[in-house]
């Protein structure tokens, strides 16, 4: 077996990507790019390129997240700047160190890397504390005593302004004691907040004097029990890339709404103002990307876990074979834009696909046998042929296969009374098989109770070997095969798209996005015959069986066990699709 390229951490921008699209040239890169280009040339700060990927370790990573990263990481590379890697962990209830791990190792195994730069909001706890007293000393910033549905209410709506809190007018002195005295542990959860004094009748809800901090007597993954106050998203997100000096805080589109909050609050304070830069997310066809809802599948065990092949999580689409130059080729031509669009899965597919056309080796694996005999091809008799490994790449060699008596053909590649456009295997018909003779089908065995075809009796043309006919004469298929004898047997799962419907959400009245979950969306094969070339292959390498997709050794392999996962199948839906919008 010829080895694939590495997939080391740090090759970011390998694999024929240019390494700098974006620097110093506008319109080179995407509108994000050309903010930073310009911001260099104006040296607007003092010619630092900071961005971060914050995620919350509350979930696995997903490929809307490997956007981001390539955007956030992307960036940085190619002005010659930094991304920080920050876990944005100011909620206690929902984090674990699992998730911790897991987010590191996607990033490292996508290319990436944070280098020094690797941060906890929680870290900042403190921080965030005073400059909270220091808003509520401005006179900015009050303790409130009302409910959440009471806050809720007295918010308005978009069409009707919000109404002022009763607790709105208390002293900056009351509010600094009631705000130490929260943090202290004096009051229950839910009994108070801290809020922003800002417009109860903005137009923006978001500037409805938003909460800043909420009672929660909950133990921390990273403070433990030194804090039962934890700030919220908008207060913490700005001062967090304020304190590491992010120069750009690239987000989704959903925080727009939200940039006028993050800008106050800095202003309030006169602190370092990064900027905030929204872009679309990328949605998926077939699939859902929340982490709510892909936590939902995971403990509901309606997939096997948070790598489980079929889930569009960074994991998932590892475990399931794909490589980490295809995910980013797939987010570089997805692009980064100001709208909202939903990326059709058949273009993600179209990307692994394209790369492992040049880097996976190709072998022969039948995934549902037939037995053939080949009649006139003695007992015993092992016969040695030559196979490519990779006809995109002439320096991966050959191989030898052997050849006796007794091979596997795919079940599909027979037909007993073939329809008129079937021009494979029929009684009487010959084909070739590859690398290997012609073989002409003679007669059909079947099982006497159940009248299923269980073999094949054939003989062979010795004066085709390596799959030629001497005498010009024509065959109209080639089949892949296994010798009997020398296969290993695998287990082989086939996966299809978690759901049936391109949008999940789209449902009957009364029914969820659950009930939308595809029941084949895994298909297992127990008894596949695979060429001996395989022996010892390792989890995690792929291959290309010929003529039926890309396939991956899944870590459930041991000594004895040999289990693939499909990556995708060789029919590219997605050139299809291009080609119809074309024409
Ligand atoms: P979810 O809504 O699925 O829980 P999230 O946005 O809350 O996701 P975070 O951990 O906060 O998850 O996300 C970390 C970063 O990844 C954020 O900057 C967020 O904007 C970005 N991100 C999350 N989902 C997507 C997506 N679908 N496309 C692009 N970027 C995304
Ligand atoms: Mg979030």
């Amino acid at each position: 077996m010829n080895k694939e390229h590495g997939e080391h951490a740090g090759d970011c921008g390998a694999a024929g990507e240019p390494k700098e699209p974006g620097r110093g040239k506008p319109g080179a890169g995407d509108f994000i790019r050309d903010i930073v280009a310009d911001d260099l040339r104006t040296n607007k700060w003092d010619g630092r390129v900071v961005t971060r990927f914050p995620p919350e370790p509350n979930g696995y990573l997903h490929i809307g997240h490997a956007k981001s990263i390539c955007l956030n990481f992307g960036v940085a590379t190619e002005f010659n700047g930094k991304c920080h890697l920050r876990f944005d962990d100011t909620n206690p209830a929902k984090e674990e160190q699992e998730y911790v791990r897991s987010i590191k190792d996607n990033v490292r195994w996508l290319g990436f890397d944070w280098g020094e730069n690797l941060f906890f909001a929680s870290d900042y706890f403190d921080r965030m504390y005073e400059y909270a007293v220091q808003l509520v000393r401005k006179g900015k910033a009050y303790v409130c005593d009302l409910t959440a549905d009471q806050i809720r209410e007295y918010r308005g709506t978009l069409t009707t302004p919000g109404k002022d809190s009763p607790y709105r007018s208390r002293s900056v002195e009351e509010n600094l004691d009631l705000f130490e005295r929260m943090r202290k542990g004096e009051f229950p959860d839910g009994s108070r907040v801290l809020r922003a004094k800002i417009d109860m009748a903005s137009p923006n809800l978001n500037m409805r004097d938003p909460v800043m901090y909420r009672i929660l007597h909950a133990t921390h993954h990273n403070t433990g029990d030194k804090w039962c106050i934890y700030p919220m998203y908008d207060w913490a997100h700005g001062l967090e890339d304020s304190i590491e000096r992010v120069t750009h805080s690239i987000c989704t589109l959903e925080f727009e709404n939200h940039r006028p909050l993050y800008d106050w609050f800095l202003d309030e304070l006169g602190v370092y103002h990064p900027q905030q830069i929204e872009f679309a997310r990328l949605n998926i066809n077939y699939t859902v990307m929340s982490k709510r809802r892909l936590l939902e599948l995971v403990q509901a065990r309606i997939v096997s876990g948070w790598d489980d092949p079929r889930m569009p999580t960074i994991s998932g689409l590892r475990r399931r074979g794909f490589t980490p130059e295809a995910i980013r080729a797939f987010c570089k031509r997805v692009g980064v834009a100001k709208m909202d669009s939903v990326v059709d899965v058949a273009l993600l597919e179209h990307c692994v696909r394209e790369d492992l056309n040049r880097r996976a080796p190709r072998v022969m694996a039948v995934l549902r046998p037939l037995r053939v005999v080949i009649e006139n091809f003695p007992e015993g008799k092992v016969e040695e042929v030559e196979a490519v490994n990779n006809p995109e790449d002439a320096a991966a060699g050959t191989r030898k296969l052997p050849f006796s008596r007794v091979v596997y053909i795919e079940r599909d590649d027979f037909m007993e009374d073939p329809p008129k456009k079937f021009f494979r295997l029929a009684p009487g018909r010959e084909v070739r098989l590859r690398y290997a003779y012609y073989v002409k089908c003679e007669k059909v065995v079947k099982d006497e109770k159940t009248g299923e075809v269980i073999e094949l009796r054939c003989t062979y043309d010795p004066a085709t070997k390596g799959g030629g006919s001497p005498d010009g004469r024509k065959v109209k298929a080639t089949l892949h095969w296994v010798s009997a004898a020398h296969a290993i047997e695998a287990e082989v799962r086939l996966y299809d798209h978690l759901f049936v419907k391109p949008d999940p959400d789209d449902v009957e009245p009364g029914k969820d996005w659950k009930s939308n979950l595809n029941p084949r969306s895994l298909e297992t094969l127990k008894a596949c015959k695979i060429e001996p070339s395989l022996a010892g292959i390792e989890a995690g390498r792929r291959v290309q069986f010929e003529r039926l997709g890309y396939f991956c050794v899944d870590p459930d392999s041991s000594a004895g066990r040999l289990v693939f996962n499909r990556t995708v199948t060789l029919r590219d839906e997605w050139a299809k699709i291009a080609k119809e919008t074309a024409g």
